[in-house]
């Protein structure tokens, strides 16, 4: 008998049905499922061929030379040109691409796909006249305006891989990205409006630059997008400023066509786990990927949707499913510059009733907030467009699923719980708007042409019912191709824990229930192990978050002499619930015992005001079991907000253990 990989605890009977107008209509059906087992390489060309090739390939799939994948061998493409310029041969010239919203009240501008091709066209002009050529990497450091966006499909037009870095990082981190991926020329702005003022970007990209100077690395070039009119230091032997390079360059640009494999961008992963692994992308596969899923699992109708997904474009999640995936479909799509609660804290719903939304895309962590915050907010706004609800990031409990259902839902819309990461390049695991029954809390199935698994120690299938390791068993299109610069690194961290079998692995735990649907338990680092069983985080999190009184939760293991480990939470209250009353501690750990069970239940548990979160929204646990085991906090460089760690600490060393 093999020990218990992971315990399963949470039960959910709860299941809502496609609804008939949508199913009826679906972009993919259910015979999807078993056209991709028969012949999985046969149902991604058939995807593939939804692109514009200037040659089509010779081999769909060469796995000749495992972890290293080539799909569409031979073939060759424009990443750009599918996302602008065959849409505009099409006579959609006229058509929104973007309908672009400023942090700023009445600050907006409108795309159409015409515009947006000139744009890039200049832009690849302008980039040319810098020197950037084809295999060139280019960094862009940018706020979420229009010029990110042709700034990225410049450079892909040009065959010039781009790096994308949030624009929320300090100078430290763009000057380790600048140097890891040997950036020609950086992409910024002089600042950008987040929470109501303006920020600066170029004096970050000033240092970043000395920095990397200072270890041997002398950036060519920086293109100045001009956003706020604030003051800027400038170096006229380095310094360019946008609206003059870009605005006076040609819109003619003829592109050329490039090699399926040919490096499309480098992204560094958002360090929940530690330090960021800078993840290469090519561009026939990944676009293969990316647009086939964005047109399955969000249903979407570029005739008459408009599309929202609210993800930086820093992260993988605003790459594939705001840049590459919905701009090769010709979707119409909203874009804000800030903060949700900027100006008024239902600026996304005035924004979605403005715009007629109808597909919107977040992650629970934002989710989360609305719910603390009190359904009043959203309740005031016309959110009756939408009719498709998305979620990624983390996984969602089932408690916030149902509030995202009903509140921003109105109880009619599917939710497609999203499981994917930067390396998978594109969705894996998710419900089929039109064909799955969708269960609040699992992210359902993998998709058409995906084979995941669950799987023990040893790499066996786990039984329905069970909890094991993630798996992907066999390769597709949009994964990554290495780590940049470092093959080794890439076939320990992925593919050496499952070698034998050659599967790819990339940290995360779940579970099959009775019917053999994907459940996300979070990250096998953060497994506890109390008295010899193994618990996940996200169930008893999800066991606080469906408490009344309970906003947000974050569960680690902290060292215990009797148990082992033992379960310690920290839990954010939601507005109405003022300070919990007297007993909140007490009520919580009965609440959790009734919920999963007594293993389970929290020997502490930690009213905080905030959990601290990498600056994608993610809760990064490592740092509250530093805490809770009353240890120095580890490295915090990409937390948000540093000041969260002395809040919480503060906040515990002036209360008592409860036992
Ligand atoms: P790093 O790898 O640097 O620690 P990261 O893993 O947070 O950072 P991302 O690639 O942005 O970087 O995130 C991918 C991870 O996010 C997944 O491995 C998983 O843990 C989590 N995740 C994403 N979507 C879901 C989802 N729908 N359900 C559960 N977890 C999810
Ligand atoms: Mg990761």
């Amino acid at each position: 008998m093999s020990e218990e990989t992971l315990s399963n605890l949470s039960r959910e009977d709860r299941t809502f049905e496609p609804p008939a107008e949508l199913a009826e209509h679906a972009n993919v059906t259910a015979e999807a499922y078993e056209r991709a087992a028969s012949d999985r390489e046969a149902f991604w060309a058939e995807a593939a061929e939804r692109l514009d090739w200037e040659q089509t390939w010779d081999r769909v799939l060469d796995w000749d030379d495992p972890p290293f994948a080539k799909w569409f061998v031979g073939g060759r493409l424009n990443a750009a040109y599918n996302c602008v310029d065959r849409h505009v041969e099409a006579g959609q010239g006229d058509k929104v691409a973007f309908h672009w919203v400023g942090e700023p009240a009445d600050d907006t501008r409108t795309l159409t796909y015409q515009q947006l091709q000139d744009e890039v066209c200049k832009a690849a002009n302008a980039l040319t006249e810098l020197g950037v050529k084809a295999g060139d990497r280019v960094a862009i450091y940018l706020p979420m305006l229009p010029e990110t966006v042709v700034a990225m499909l410049a450079c892909a037009r040009l065959g010039a891989p781009h790096t994308v870095v949030f624009g929320g990082f300090s100078s430290d981190a763009l000057a380790s990205r600048l140097t890891d991926c040997e950036a020609k020329v950086v992409i910024t702005s002089d600042g950008g409006y987040r929470r109501g003022s303006a920020s600066p970007l170029k004096p970050a990209v000033d240092e970043a630059r000395a920095k990397a100077a200072g270890e041997g690395f002398e950036v060519e070039h920086v293109l100045v997008v001009r956003r706020t009119g604030q003051e800027v230091d400038w170096d006229d032997a380095v310094d360019v400023w946008w609206h003059e390079a870009v605005d006076n360059a040609s819109s003619e640009h003829t592109c050329e066509f490039f090699d399926s494999e040919h490096p499309l961008y480098v992204m560094y992963t958002s360090g929940t786990t530690g330090k960021p692994k800078g993840i290469l992308h090519t561009t026939g596969g990944y676009l293969t990927g990316t647009s086939y899923t964005h047109h399955a699992i969000f249903d979407h109708k570029p005739e008459t949707d408009v599309y929202w997904c609210t993800a930086d474009v820093g992260w993988v999640t605003g790459h594939s499913y705001m840049v590459y995936g919905p701009l090769a479909n010709g979707a119409t799509q909203v874009m804000y510059e800030g903060t949700p609660d900027t100006p008024h804290k239902g600026r996304w719903w005035e924004i979605i009733q403005e715009y007629g939304v109808t597909i919107f895309y977040t992650a629970p962590t934002a989710i989360r907030t609305f719910m603390k915050q009190g359904r009043e907010i959203p309740d005031g706004f016309d959110l009756s467009s939408i009719r498709l609800l998305g979620s990624v990031g983390e996984s969602i409990n089932p408690e916030a699923y149902m509030w995202y259902r009903e509140v921003i839902g109105g109880d009619r819309c599917p939710i497609v719980d999203t499981w994917w990461q930067t390396e998978t390049g594109q969705i894996l695991i998710s419900p089929l708007p039109g064909v799955t029954a969708g269960k609040p809390g699992s992210a359902m199935t993998a998709m058409p042409g995906i084979e995941a698994d669950v799987v023990d120690e040893a790499g066996e299938s786990v039984p329905d019912g069970s909890g094991g390791y993630l798996v992907v068993k066999s390769p597709w299109p949009a994964m990554l191709r290495t780590i940049w610069g470092d093959d080794e690194r890439f076939k320990e961290t992925y593919w050496s824990r499952f070698a034998k079998q050659g599967y790819y692995f990339a940290g995360d735990g779940a579970k099959k229930d009775d019917d053999g649907d994907i459940w996300l338990l979070g990250r096998v680092d953060d497994v506890m192990n109390v008295s010899g069983h193994r618990l996940s985080t996200t169930e008893i999190e999800s066991a606080l978050v469906s408490h009344p009184k309970v906003a947000e939760a974050a569960v680690v293991g902290a060292a215990d002499e009797t148990t082992g480990q033992a379960v310690c939470a920290f839990v954010i209250l939601r507005d109405s619930a003022g300070d919990g009353g007297e007993d909140i501690v007490e009520e919580l750990r009965k609440h959790v015992q009734k919920e999963i069970g007594a293993i389970a239940k929290p020997r502490q548990i930690m009213i905080v005001p905030e959990l601290p979160k990498t600056r994608s929204g993610k809760i990064m646990r490592r740092l509250l079991k530093d805490v809770a085991e009353h240890r120095e906090v580890g490295d915090v460089t990409t937390l948000a907000d540093s000041s969260v760690m002395n809040l919480i600490s503060d906040g515990l060393s002036s209360e008592k253990a409860d036992d």
